[in-house]
């Protein structure tokens, strides 16, 4: 073909791959799994990758779960993860808050979102209200509750995410909170849609979407493909990207991501793009350093 991608189909190009990278960073669903479906050779790929000294992180923008959550969520595909092997967008904005900006202790931050966020935020010892508090969660406000609503100035920063409990009066409670200028606004990600039960259904971006609209103002954005989240991942684990590869299945978020951060790029055709879109007359924003048909082929060229 004519991309300058490299396609890996020997095992000289395989070895050849690894040799470049000491740590590895996986986008989840389509390169893992797909849907709930288990993708071929990924457990004895992974493996391949741990008994050659590799260093494995899984990045993942669903804010909705915690790093504890998710490791229930590998189990189920049979897939032996430790948590701190897992970077979710919830705990992105933790690390964030807490190692990259030092927020300040004696101020709390305002979360719209699910329990996930509440979670890292606790387990980094950062004040919060809101999340999964039920106490805006009235569908049918009357003119006492829009009148109770307020500023509040012990809260430093408004961080949104996925929350299928939304309402207008968290929207409107946040949106009076950021019209301060010096309120933090931040969201765990921005993903117009997100993939379950076989659909795509509205992402984190659409309820952080109400906010930017009504403030006028843009967000941090702590996931994928955003410096920022990999400003926090490179604040934990400090590795060289230059010895890091990002795999991923999108061009526009996981290929973006890595190419921005420095990292070399794996693309696998298992999710989202195809070899088509790669193709320089394609335009594609960026363009894998190496693609494969499916993560399962560095163990099929050479595990056995
Ligand atoms: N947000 C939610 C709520 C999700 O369930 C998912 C994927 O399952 C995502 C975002 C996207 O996650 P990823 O970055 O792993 O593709
Ligand atoms: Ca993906």
């Amino acid at each position: 073909t004519s991309t300058g991608s490299i396609k890996l189909t020997s095992a000289e190009q395989a070895e050849e791959f690894l040799s470049k990278y000491d740590d590895f960073l996986f986008d989840c669903d389509g390169v893992l799994w797909a849907g709930s479906k288990l993708l071929p050779h990924v457990i004895e790929t992974l493996d391949l990758l741990r008994s050659r000294g590799k260093r494995l992180i899984f990045v993942t923008n669903n804010s909705t779960k915690s790093r504890k959550a998710y490791t229930g969520k590998f189990a189920k595909f049979g897939i032996v993860v430790n948590e701190d092997e897992i970077f979710c967008s919830a705990y992105s904005a933790a690390v964030y808050l807490k190692d990259v900006i030092e927020f300040p202790k004696d101020k709390k931050v305002l979360i719209v979102g699910e329990k996930g966020v509440e979670e890292e935020l606790e387990a980094a010892g950062i004040q919060y209200v809101g999340g999964t508090d039920p106490a805006l969660r009235k569908v049918d406000p009357t003119e006492e509750d829009i009148d109770a609503l307020h500023y509040d100035p012990s809260i430093g920063a408004v961080l949104c995410g996925l929350d299928l409990k939304i309402t207008y009066l968290k929207i409107a409670n946040a949106l009076l909170q950021i019209q301060n200028k010096d309120t933090l606004f931040l969201a765990t990600n921005i993903d117009s849609t997100f993939p379950t039960h076989g659909k795509l259904l509205p992402g984190a971006g659409t309820i952080v979407g109400t906010l930017i609209t009504s403030s006028g103002r843009t967000p941090v954005a702590l996931g994928k493909p955003s410096e920022a989240m990999m400003d926090c991942i490179k604040a934990k684990f400090q590795f060289n990207p230059e010895r890091a590869c990002m795999v991923g299945d999108r061009l526009n978020t996981d290929m973006v991501f890595g190419t921005k951060g420095g990292l070399g790029t794996l693309m696998v055709l298992t999710g989202v793009d195809k070899e088509e879109s790669i193709q320089p007359e394609n335009n594609p924003l960026v363009q894998p350093k190496f693609y494969a048909d499916r993560l399962g082929v560095l163990y099929e060229l050479l595990g056995s």
